[in-house]
């Protein structure tokens, strides 16, 4: 791969940051949000084969071969009913190879050829020809021990990496890892979803399941916050520094105890035939939002918000294959006031870090800058998902600096279930970063210095700060 990749195309700037790269790309990946399965680091066992590591459980890369109109049976994604499709890897990685063009032009395109090339040493791009060469090298890479998890993890220059669980998992990996001895730092963060939107298929049997692991009274409004507040204290013996909200909105409110209780009441006698308003779904979800931040002023724990992605948005897909899948589709989604209830509420608390992401885009200088510009809680996350891409995370520093600056961002986060292309994501996080600021040098807004400090900053110092690692 090209080592100028995604730095500006005029010779003077590409040289700034060229030397601002420099300065940077070997420093440790700091990866506070994603998920990775726990299971991979407590075992230790080795990846099974290029397709289930690499294809199958990529909803990037699934949803454009469907979208093209390949079957997700035919690439071998389990149904929910059928399990696994028997099918041989290696036909399916042919099949892949054959519509890597597809992949042109987008930041899939970037992560896979540097997994191929940097992590495998094999051809990158894919091509039918080299298909069956590459899925051998692949393979016979990773029956060695240096391509199992912790290997990988070490030879990342991973120093700190994030995972996300339910306040329903026993955290049983996160336990094997802490208590064998190796030194890789993975942690979990809480994200109580199953148990805060009443819209979660069973919700009433996670809320008994809560009871159950709390011994609190999960249908009184009282014993469902304590049992909260056992979980995140749990959470964050087992690591966790933040908890993540995955709301459709933003919205979040102040209503009175009263208020609330007797909205947590009627949502609790509904749960069982899931008849839930989806008006008191939504007042709930919000309500909690506030209920979080306060339990965060208490127990340190920094509050994320993921507002704004249309879940399983394809029925029948869902209904065949589960989610996860590449079927979410981003929603306009509106922060100024959907956000002001918890912002009159905590919004001045210079303890408490609110680090809120969005799916649109148009929000950014009209909306999220101006906030976390102002807000002292609030913290704007970085470029997300279908925007952490190179355009994407360019956009987010040109519509964001001018109004929040850099130091109300946090780094990047990778967000990945994909842990081979954790280096790479980041690395284009930090040469897209670079190219921004090698602009501002060239044009004499900032000094090179300066630049270097903000360079350094991004990659490391703020993400370590913001989420307390
Ligand atoms: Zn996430």
């Amino acid at each position: 791969m090209h080592p100028d990749r995604l730095f500006p195309a005029d010779p003077g700037t590409r040289a700034i940051a060229r030397r601002l790269y420099n300065t940077i790309s070997a420093l440790p990946i700091i990866s506070p949000h994603g998920h990775t399965d726990p299971r991979w680091f407590a075992d230790n066992t080795p990846f099974s084969d290029p397709v289930s590591l690499l294809l199958t459980p990529d909803h990037y890369i699934t949803r454009m071969l469907y979208s093209q109109g390949l079957s997700l049976e035919k690439l071998g994604v389990p149904g929910i009913v059928s399990g696994a499709p028997a099918l041989d890897p290696r036909l399916i990685w042919r099949k892949f190879a054959a519509h890597y063009h597809l992949f042109r032009g987008t930041p899939t395109r970037l992560w896979l050829d540097w997994v191929l090339s940097a992590v495998f040493d094999t051809e990158a791009p894919l091509t039918p020809a080299n298909a069956d060469r590459t899925y051998d090298r692949i393979a016979e890479r990773l029956a060695q021990d240096a391509f199992r998890p912790r290997a990988l993890f070490d030879r990342f220059g991973i120093e700190v990496l994030a995972t996300t669980e339910s306040p329903l998992d026993d955290l049983a990996h996160h336990a094997a890892i802490r208590s064998s001895g190796w030194q890789g730092r993975i942690i979990t963060a809480y994200r109580p979803d199953p148990v805060v939107d009443p819209e979660t298929p069973g919700f009433a049997s996670n809320l008994a399941r809560l009871a159950e692991l709390t011994g609190e009274d999960t249908a009184s409004w009282r014993g469902y916050l304590a049992a909260h507040r056992k979980r995140r204290a749990f959470f964050a013996r087992m690591g966790a520094t933040s908890t993540d909200h995955g709301h459709p909105t933003a919205r979040t409110a102040d209503l009175s105890d009263r208020e609330t209780e007797s909205l947590f009441t009627r949502i609790v006698r509904a749960a069982p035939d899931g008849s839930v308003s989806s008006a008191d779904a939504e007042a709930f979800r919000a309500q909690m939002l506030t209920e979080m931040a306060r339990m965060s002023l208490d127990d340190g724990l920094v509050l994320q918000i993921h507002p704004g992605s249309w879940r399983n948005h394809n029925i029948s897909l869902y209904e065949r294959f589960g989610p996860n899948v590449g079927a979410d589709i981003p929603m306009a989604t509106e922060y100024v006031g959907a956000l002001r209830p918890l912002l009159n509420r905590f919004g001045n608390e210079r303890s408490l870090t609110i680090i809120v992401f969005t799916l649109d885009e148009s929000t950014y200088s009209r909306e999220l800058a101006p906030l976390a510009g102002h807000y002292p809680a609030l913290k704007l996350g970085p470029a997300w998902w279908f925007h952490d891409s190179p355009e994407g995370l360019m956009r987010f520093r040109e519509q964001t600096t001018e109004t929040a600056g850099f130091y109300n961002t946090v780094g990047f986060n990778d967000d990945t279930r994909a842990f081979f292309s954790i280096p790479a994501r980041h690395d284009v996080a930090r040469r897209v970063d670079c190219a921004f600021l090698s602009r501002l040098v060239a044009e004499h807004r900032l000094p090179e210095d300066e630049a270097l400090e903000v360079a350094r900053d991004l990659a490391y110092t703020l993400p370590k700060r913001a989420y307390k690692l």
